[in-house]
């Protein structure tokens, strides 16, 4: 089995070493870049299934880097930062990472979302239907069943879940949500996202209180998970 590669761009010497130990131990190529433009020619000769990204470099910051390595490079991009500021975060997520991690990180959870975004994108084309515990959907007959019952939603409801379950695994902002269900013209209604994923989440949740598959990342969106 060929392994997965994973680039990490990352300025701090003890960061980097830590984060090399934790990718080979399970089983990753590790490929480590210390600046932005190290990372650039890296991901270009290596082509890593994934790129961990700092923002905060010396030559380039890496909210600048994430722009021009989204130009070509469609693999997931996971931002492990210091900053922490909601602006921060929906910036790099609206600029295509898939994901972001604040300083200081659990490796562990680091290795479970690097898991699920390579998952993703390698078990992406082959099958419409989707399982999540005891919810199915068929994305091509656009049918949704809860407990094998079929759960009607509305087509807007739909159209968000479909989107949610697309993006598995990744965090969704407000305005990439309101972008892509309602389209351009309705960003600045923040509250449709929060209003619609109240009724899928009491049409598809076990406890819509305590919600498993459609999780809150507070502040900045969505996140669809496995439950
Ligand atoms: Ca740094």
């Amino acid at each position: 089995m060929n392994k997965s590669g994973v680039l990490v761009i990352e300025d701090e010497a003890a960061i980097r070493k830590l984060l090399e130990i934790a990718l080979q131990s399970s089983g990753y190529n590790c490929f480590l870049a210390a600046t932005g433009r190290e990372g650039k020619i890296l991901a270009a000769a290596q082509q890593p299934d994934l790129v961990l990204l700092d923002l905060g470099l010396p030559d380039e910051d890496g909210q600048s880097l994430l722009q021009s390595l989204r130009e070509w490079y469609t693999k997931p991009v996971i931002i492990v930062s210091a900053r922490s500021s909601e602006a921060e975060i929906i910036q790099a997520l609206d600029h295509g990472a898939n994901d972001y991690l604040t300083k200081p990180f659990r490796t562990g959870e680091l290795l479970a979302r690097i898991r699920s975004a390579i998952r993703q994108t390698t078990t992406e084309p082959a099958d419409p239907m989707k399982n999540f515990g005891n919810l199915t959907i068929d994305l091509a007959t656009r049918t949704v069943k809860k407990n094998k019952e079929i759960i009607k939603l509305t087509s807007t409801e739909y159209a968000l879940l479909a989107l949610f379950v697309k993006n598995e695994g990744r965090v969704l902002t407000h305005a990439f949500i309101l972008r892509e269900v309602w389209g351009p013209g309705y960003v600045e209604h923040t509250e449709y996202p929060r209003v619609f994923v109240g009724q899928l989440r009491k049409k598809i949740e076990d406890d819509p209180n305590r919600p498993k598959l459609i999780l809150t990342e507070s502040g900045v969106g969505y996140r669809f998970t496995e439950g």
